[in-house]
């Protein structure tokens, strides 16, 4: 049997798709989603609706972003759930959240996502967190032990300062390859991301945290003297209440945000 074909539609390797099949795993995603009846929630990736059918079976209404044409129209097509459906066929990676949602109409998101663009997805979406009210996601196993990471462990990085940044991260499950179709050559897991309400943590600019963070953990195995050397002398590191013998996976989200705002003010001094 051809495990590229699932109803009868090839499965393209450009989109990341890989088709949820096991019903286990599917019912399971829908009840940590709780949809409710008047929920202002979107899914990205529908694709062959396996998620996109028992949710919308919750809820009044259900947007969908899909970029792939082919699968678009089937939803189009579908006669039990085109009714609810609100299809944007368009790249997630490029699309406006605030088009569906604002602070007073808080968005939730979910979905199976491409693998292959998981990252710079969450990344454009984090940057309108104010206007989302949850997520939940499937990603590599792999992905979501970085997001959740605390420092002093190996998978601590940036991915897991800036997501901890913006959002509350609670794994939910882990899913084993055989649950899709084509199967994936890498465990998954299912993962809830939740913007919070109060921020617990503060910079100035967002932009000097990710250039703090790049520059410390592009070389994570030097002290924090040598990485960050190019940004800050010992004496502004020491200044910040920093050991300078720390490396990048021993800092704080609190202290790289203090690091972010030193930068920011250096910065601003020059131009001045
Ligand atoms: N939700 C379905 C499931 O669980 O079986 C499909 C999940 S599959 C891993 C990812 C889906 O995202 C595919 O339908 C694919 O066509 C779609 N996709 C890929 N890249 C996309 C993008 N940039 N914007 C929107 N959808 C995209």
């Amino acid at each position: 049997m051809n495990d590229k074909v699932t109803y009868g539609h090839t499965a393209r390797k450009r989109f990341g798709q890989n088709f949820l099949q096991d019903q286990n795993v599917i019912g399971g995603i829908v009840r940590a989603v709780n949809p409710q009846k008047n929920d202002n929630i979107l899914e990205i990736g529908p694709g062959l609706a396996a998620l996109t059918m028992p949710v919308s079976e919750h809820v009044d209404k259900l947007k969908v972003i899909e970029l792939d044409r082919d699968l678009a129209q089937r939803l189009r097509e579908n006669p039990f759930l085109a009714p609810k459906l609100e299809i944007y066929e368009q790249d997630a990676l490029k699309f406006d959240f605030h088009n569906v949602a604002s602070e007073n109409n808080k968005v939730r998101i979910f979905g199976n996502l491409p693998y292959n663009i998981s990252t710079p997805l969450m990344m454009h979406l984090f940057k309108q967190c104010g206007i989302i009210k949850d997520m939940h996601f499937m990603l590599q196993f792999e992905v979501v032990e970085r997001l959740a990471a605390c420092p002093n462990s190996k998978d601590y990085g940036r991915l897991s300062v800036i997501t901890q940044y913006y959002t509350k991260v609670i794994p939910i499950m882990q899913v084993k390859p055989s649950a899709f179709r084509p199967a994936p050559k890498v465990m998954s897991a299912v993962v809830r991301l939740v913007p919070h309400q109060v921020p617990p943590y503060h910079t100035k600019d967002v932009k000097c945290l990710e250039r703090v963070l790049q520059i410390a953990f592009n070389q994570r195995r030097k002290t924090i003297n040598n990485s960050l050397c190019s940004l800050f002398s010992s004496e502004e590191l020491t200044s910040l209440g920093l050991n300078t013998q720390l490396r990048a996976e021993n800092l704080t989200i609190e202290q790289y945000c203090l690091l972010a705002d030193m930068l920011f003010d250096k910065q601003n001094l020059q131009e001045k």
